[in-house]
C-alpha cells in the first residue's frame, strides 16, 4: 500500500475515534460509539500492517500472544474490577511507547535533536506511567496498602528526580549520538520508572481513579510523542485524543470532589483518616426490618434511589430495576440519582444500571435531583456513603467538605441500605445514619431488596 493510501485510511481512522467519543459522552449512545472507535483502530492496525518492510512473523506471534490474553482478561474481570483492568491497559500503553522510542534510537542513535527531544518524552512519560499504573493497580487490588505512603522530604526528592531527568534529557539531546548518548537514555529510562512509583505511592487507595484517569492521559501523550519518533501520523492523533479526553476527564473528577488536581497528587489525602471507634458523628440509628421498609415504601409517591459503591459490590442492579418496576405498577413516581463519582470509576453506576435496562430517563444528575428532594417521599440509598454524607456541606472540618452530594437527608424519609456502620471510602462516620428521618436497612443490598420483592409479591 502506498503512503499516500495509508495516509487516507489513517483520516477516516482518525474521523471514527472522534465521532466515537462524542457518541461516548451520552450512555445511549456510548455503546455504539465504543464500537465506532473499535472499527477506526482495526483500519489503522490494517493499514499499517499494509507498509512494506514488516517482518510479519514477530508480529503475529505479538498479536495471538496479545488477544489471548486480552480476550481470557475481558471475560474474567469483574464490574468492580475495572479501574484495576484500565490500571493495567494504561501502564501497558506506557511500557509500549518506552519500548518503541528505545529500539527506535538503539537502530537509530543518528536523530535529530528534535527526535531526541520527543525519544524522551516517550521515554520518560510512557515509563513513568507503567510504574505510576502498576502501583496504581496494586493499590486498587489491594496487593499494597491503600493508604498514602508519605514520609519527611518526599516533595524534595520527587522534585530532585525530576530535576535530574530533566537535565539528563538536556544533554541527551544536545548530542544524542556520541558515547554518553546511550547511557543517559537508559539513565532517563530508570529514572522514570522510580518516578512513577515514588509520586504515585503518597496517594491514597481513594483517590486512585483520579490518578488512573491522568495516567491514562499521560499514555496518549506518550503514544503521542513515539508517534513522531516513528513518524506515524494515526498514533500522533490517537495519542493526543487519549492524552487531551484523558485529561478533561481528570479535570471532572476534581470537580466532582471539589478537590484541586494538585490536591489530588500532593496532599497525601488517606494517609492520616482513620476510623476509630468512637470517632465521628454518633447517637442512635433506627434499625427497619424488610417488612417497615416495604410499608414506607408502599406508601410513597415518590421515591429516589440513590446508588453507590455497595450496588457494585452486591451486584444489585437488577433487583432495584425488579423493585423500582413493582413500585412504578404501585403507582409510585421512580427515579435514579446519580453521583459522578459514585461507584470507583466515573459512569460506575450509569454502566450498572444500564446493563440492568433502567431507562435513561429515569436517571436524574445530582445538580437536577438537589433543588427538589425536599418533596421526595422516600430516597432510597444502596451502598452509597461518601457521596450522600451531609458533612460535605456541613462540617468544615470533614476531609470531604465542599464535595458537592446527593442531599437525600433533606427527602422526608430516607432508607440506608448496607451491611455495617462501616465507613464509606474515604474512612469516616456518616451523619446521614443519626438523623431523625433516617432508617437503617442492614444487610447485603441484593438480599435486602429481594426480600422486599418478596414483601411486594406477598401482598399481591
Ligand atoms: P463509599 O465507598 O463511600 O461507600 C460504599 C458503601 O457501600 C460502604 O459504606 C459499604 O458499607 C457499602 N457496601 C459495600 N458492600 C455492600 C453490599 N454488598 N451491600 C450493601 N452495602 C454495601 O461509596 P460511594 O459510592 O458513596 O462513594 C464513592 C467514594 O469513592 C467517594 O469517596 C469518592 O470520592 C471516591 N472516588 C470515586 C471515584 C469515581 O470515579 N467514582 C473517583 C475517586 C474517588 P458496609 O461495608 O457497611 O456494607
Amino acid at each position: 500500500m502506498s503512503p499516500v493510501a495509508i495516509n487516507f485510511v489513517y483520516i477516516v481512522s482518525a474521523a471514527l475515534f472522534i465521532f466515537g467519543l462524542k457518541m461516548l459522552s451520552s450512555p445511549s449512545t456510548a455503546r455504539r460509539g465504543n464500537l465506532l472507535s473499535a472499527l477506526g483502530m482495526l483500519l489503522a492496525i490494517i493499514a499499517t500492517l499494509l507498509a512494506s518492510g514488516l517482518s510479519y512473523g514477530w508480529i503475529m506471534l505479538g498479536m495471538g500472544i496479545g488477544t489471548i490474553i486480552g480476550l481470557v482478561s475481558a471475560y474474567k474481570v469483574e464490574m468492580t474490577q475495572m479501574p484495576e483492568m484500565v490500571a493495567l491497559f494504561n501502564g501497558f500503553g506506557g511500557i509500549s511507547s518506552l519500548l518503541l522510542a528505545w529500539a527506535e534510537y538503539h537502530q537509530h542513535p543518528q536523530v535529530s535533536t528534535f527526535i531526541a527531544i520527543v525519544a524522551f518524552l516517550s521515554a520518560f512519560i510512557g515509563g513513568v506511567t507503567f510504574t505510576g499504573s502498576m502501583v496504581a493497580f496494586g493499590k486498587l487490588s489491594g496487593k499494597i496498602t491503600q493508604k498514602a505512603v508519605v514520609f519527611k522530604g518526599q516533595h524534595l526528592i520527587n522534585g530532585a528526580i525530576l530535576v535530574t531527568a530533566l537535565l539528563a534529557a538536556a544533554l541527551f539531546a544536545l548530542s544524542p549520538a556520541n558515547g554518553w548518548g546511550y547511557t543517559l537514555f537508559i539513565l532517563i529510562v530508570l529514572v522514570a520508572l522510580g518516578f512513577g512509583v515514588t509520586s504515585t505511592l503518597p496517594i491514597g487507595g481513594a483517590d486512585m481513579p483520579v490518578v488512573i484517569s491522568l495516567l491514562n492521559s499521560y499514555s496518549g501523550l506518550a503514544a503521542c510523542a513515539a508517534g513522531f519518533v516513528i513518524s506515524n501520523n494515526i498514533l500522533i492523533v490517537a495519542g493526543a485524543l487519549v492524552g487531551a479526553s484523558g485529561i478533561i476527564l481528570t479535570n471532572i473528577m476534581c470537580k466532582a470532589m471539589n478537590r484541586s488536581l494538585a490536591n489530588v497528587l500532593f496532599s497525601g489525602f488517606g494517609s492520616a483518616v482513620t476510623v476509630a471507634e468512637g470517632d465521628g458523628p454518633q447517637g442512635e440509628v433506627r434499625p427497619a426490618s424488610a417488612e417497615d421498609v416495604y410499608y414506607i415504601l408502599e406508601a410513597a409517591d415518590s421515591v429516589v434511589f440513590v446508588p453507590g459503591y455497595g450496588l457494585a459490590v452486591a451486584q444489585a442492579q437488577h433487583v432495584v430495576k425488579e423493585l423500582g418496576d413493582l413500585l412504578e405498577a404501585n403507582g409510585t413516581e421512580v427515579s435514579y440519582a446519580i453521583h459522578p463519582v459514585a461507584g470507583r470509576m466515573p459512569g460506575h453506576m450509569n454502566v450498572l444500571l444500564a446493563e440492568a435496562n433502567v431507562p435513561y430517563d429515569q436517571l436524574v444528575e445530582m445538580d437536577e435531583i438537589n433543588p427538589r428532594m425536599d418533596s421526595v417521599d422516600v430516597c432510597v440509598v444502596i451502598g452509597a456513603n461518601d457521596v450522600v454524607n451531609p458533612a460535605a456541606i456541613e462540617d468544615e472540618n470533614s476531609p470531604i467538605y465542599g464535595m458537592p452530594i446527593i442531599e437525600t437527608f433533606k427527602a422526608k424519609t430516607v432508607i440506608v441500605l448496607k451491611r455495617s456502620m462501616n465507613p464509606g471510602f474515604a474512612g469516616i462516620q456518616n451523619a446521614l445514619f443519626f438523623r431523625p428521618n433516617t432508617r437503617m436497612y442492614f444487610g447485603d443490598a441484593k438480599a435486602s431488596i429481594q426480600a422486599l420483592i418478596a414483601e411486594f409479591k406477598d401482598a399481591e
